[in-house]
């Protein structure tokens, strides 16, 4: 029996060689902001919009925490006081956060002064919050026009994947919608304030896991695929 050649013995042998290498390449992100993950898992960015809302938002901060997923928030300003624990929380557990306006407004056809009172502003408070800045822009309806690229000194990111969740609460379509589009670096759009767009969401992150996507911030998504996020410009997937 000794003499007699395992196959098995040499796959185990392998596994561990290959799950250690995998140990060794997580080892390499830094504490301190995003680094290259090292995977060849499909990525996908889910993001999250007009929060913080504290009833559906911090639900949905306890579910990402107990399935390890990160996430973007694009904040609206006029819903930040009340709730600065909240933002405190998603900084802290590596989730990137955003801005979405002061009031939910339009951006377009701004002048620079009301510009500066919508996001500025909004910055300003969340630098407060945070204790740094660094804040990416998604304009309310998604409308970008040249005064907004001119005036933004961030990146805006649209989507690539829109469920409609405000429009159909329904958990069950929400769910099917995104993870029959899901694809390798697309951006999903959900809104955080409706119980159903928590639901949904967390049922995607375990469906998606299932699929073996790994779920990441957009600034880590951009990164992974050497896409710069530049001032005034707009991104909506990350495609290998
Ligand atoms: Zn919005």
């Amino acid at each position: 029996m000794g003499k007699k050649w395992k196959p098995e013995l040499l796959i185990l042998a392998l596994a561990l060689l290959l799950a250690g290498m995998g140990l060794g390449e997580r080892g390499v992100v830094s504490a301190d902001g995003p680094a290259e993950i090292g995977t060849e898992k499909p990525l996908i960015a889910l993001t999250f919009d007009d929060g913080p809302r504290r009833s559906t938002t911090e639900a949905l901060l306890d579910g990402l925490a107990e399935r390890g997923v990160k996430a973007t928030f694009f904040l609206v300003g006029e819903m930040i006081p009340g709730c600065e624990d909240l933002i405190e929380r998603m900084d802290r557990e590596g989730h990137q956060i955003g801005t979405h306006s002061y009031d939910h407004v339009r951006l377009i056809g701004l002048n620079a002064a009301d510009f500066a009172r919508q996001v500025d502003r909004t910055e300003a408070l969340l630098t407060e919050i945070v204790g740094h800045g660094g804040f990416v822009l998604r304009p309310p309806y998604g409308m970008i026009d040249k005064g907004v690229e001119k005036r933004s000194n961030s990146a805006l990111i649209l989507w690539s994947i829109d469920p409609e969740d405000w429009n159909d609460k329904h958990a069950d379509r929400i769910v099917e919608h995104i993870v029959s589009q899901a694809k390798d670096g697309d951006v999903i759009l959900l809104h955080d304030i409706y119980p159903t767009s928590v639901d949904a969401a967390l049922r995607v992150v375990d469906a998606l896991h299932q699929k073996g996507f790994l779920f990441v911030t957009v600034e880590e998504l951009a990164l992974q695929r050497h896409v710069e996020l530049k001032a005034g410009e707009t991104y909506r997937s990350f495609y290998p």
